[in-house]
């Protein structure tokens, strides 16, 4: 896809249209793959506007269908963007097939996403060719001695790292990031997040770099100090602090002076947020189960009808399922399509399975599981006995405890203070 810098609509990289244009974020993305010093995203407080807050947790299917109702209440709404509330690329299925289904839907919707950098760099390719034109990346320091003071761990694949290294690590994936995207075109924004005595005298240094990268404009965001954190007794820097801040690195970038430090779940415009009032759409959306009027089925990839055992590309037919007041059944079987065909035949299983609410495999590649959640249809990579799981899907419960765990490493969910090791 042709990327466009079109600057003209996104109310936080033009201050201009802030009045005449609004953001929604699209909460689906819980995880993350560092911890910031000043990061806590444990709390719901429906008073509380900050980054890493929201109110429900969407899957792609599920933020699609919350565009729709947010669009057809706002129609100010120029960009859809993932702000965690983790980082999307902790997340990298869920974002990327969120982005493809509003894609899709909205060609002329604006994409953007905000993240610390470690993992985009990977997925650039992808990011350019589903069209999103503006990227945030936060960059808190240029000097890995100061960023080992801002981030306690950062984690990359099942290593984590710490101190100097984790930060070292961090920087050059950020600066590999902001190059890989400026070469896509894509316009980029990079945060910094101000913290008096450990960062607030570097930012000029962060800007110099910054500009030396291309990048578009540079946002001095002061920190909001959380409790429970490290840096919970660390004093929000003054308006004057920043001002003088943003006054130095001006010389060498653009700046961002009208952020409002948006909740992960924030929607509207940006001085006239409707986050407050579109709660009870967003909660109803998270507990919808998509797809179920005409879809009263479920396939299962299976050997013997007993567990979730396959990988949807090894299984040459899916069991179907139903739900009766006795309890689950098999109903038949359907054959899968041949292996090659390419996207076709992904395409084709959509269609096969087109009265199928959800797909339960024990492994799923990139272009199944977009072609189906297109069609309506849930992909469900999980393992273990097939009745627990369809009972979870007919009920809507989460099918968190079916899903595969990957040992040594919990994910750094939203509230995990830990050490990154898993639990
Ligand atoms: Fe840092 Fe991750 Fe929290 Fe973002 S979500 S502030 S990257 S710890
Ligand atoms: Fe825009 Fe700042 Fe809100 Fe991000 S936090 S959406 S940059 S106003």
């Amino acid at each position: 896809m042709n990327i466009s810098c079109d600057l003209s609509r996104h109310p936080c990289f033009n201050a201009a249209v802030k009045g005449s244009y609004g953001r929604v974020h699209l909460p689906v993305a819980p995880h993350c793959n560092i911890r910031c010093n000043y990061c806590n995203r444990k709390y719901d407080c429906v008073n509380e506007s900050r980054p890493g807050v929201t109110s429900a947790l969407l899957s792609p299917l599920q933020a699609s269908l919350y565009m729709e109702k947010v669009l057809e209440r706002e129609t100010r709404i120029a960009v859809a963007g993932i702000a965690g509330p983790g980082d999307p690329f902790a997340n990298p299925e869920k974002t990327l097939q969120t982005l493809r289904l509003v894609r899709e839907k909205y060609p002329d919707i604006l994409l953007c996403l905000s993240t610390n950098g470690l993992q985009i760099a990977g997925y650039l390719d992808e990011v350019a060719e589903i069209g999103v034109s503006h990227v945030t990346i936060t960059v808190n320091a240029v000097d890995p001695q100061i960023g080992q003071k801002i981030y306690s761990w950062v984690r990359d694949g099942k290593v984590i790292y710490r101190g100097l290294q984790g930060a070292e690590l961090l920087l050059d994936r950020q600066i590999a990031a902001i190059k890989g995207l400026k070469s896509r075109s894509v316009t980029v924004k990079v945060n910094t997040i101000v913290v008096p005595s450990v960062n607030d005298r570097h930012v000029e240094e962060v800007a110099r770099a910054m500009a030396g990268l291309g990048v578009d404009v540079l946002n001095c965001m002061p920190m909001h100090p959380n409790r429970d954190t490290p840096f919970e007794d660390i004093e929000e820097p003054c308006g004057e602090m920043i001002e003088e801040i943003r006054a130095r690195a001006g010389r060498y970038l653009p700046q961002m002076r009208h952020c409002t430090r948006c909740r992960a779940d924030a929607v509207g415009l940006l001085g006239e947020d409707r986050s407050d009032e579109l709660r009870g759409c967003l909660t109803q959306c998270a507990g919808h189960t998509p797809g179920l009027s005409g879809r009263p089925y479920v396939a299962v990839a299976t050997m013997e009808g007993i567990l979730v055992n396959q990988h949807l590309g090894e299984a040459y037919r899916l069991q179907i399922w139903s739900k009766t007041e006795k309890g689950f059944h098999c109903i038949g079987e359907r054959m899968a399509p041949e292996p090659g065909g390419g996207p076709l035949r992904w395409k084709e299983l959509a269609e096969t399975l087109k009265d199928c609410r959800a797909v339960l495999v024990a492994g799923i590649g990139e272009n199944p599981v977009n072609a189906l959640a297109q069609a309506g249809i849930e992909p469900i990579e999980i393992s273990g006995f097939i009745e627990p799981a369809l009972a979870a899907v007919y009920s809507g419960r989460s099918l968190n405890v079916f899903k595969v765990r990957r040992r040594g490493c919990c994910s750094n969910g939203p509230g995990c203070p830990g050490s990154g090791e898993g639990c």
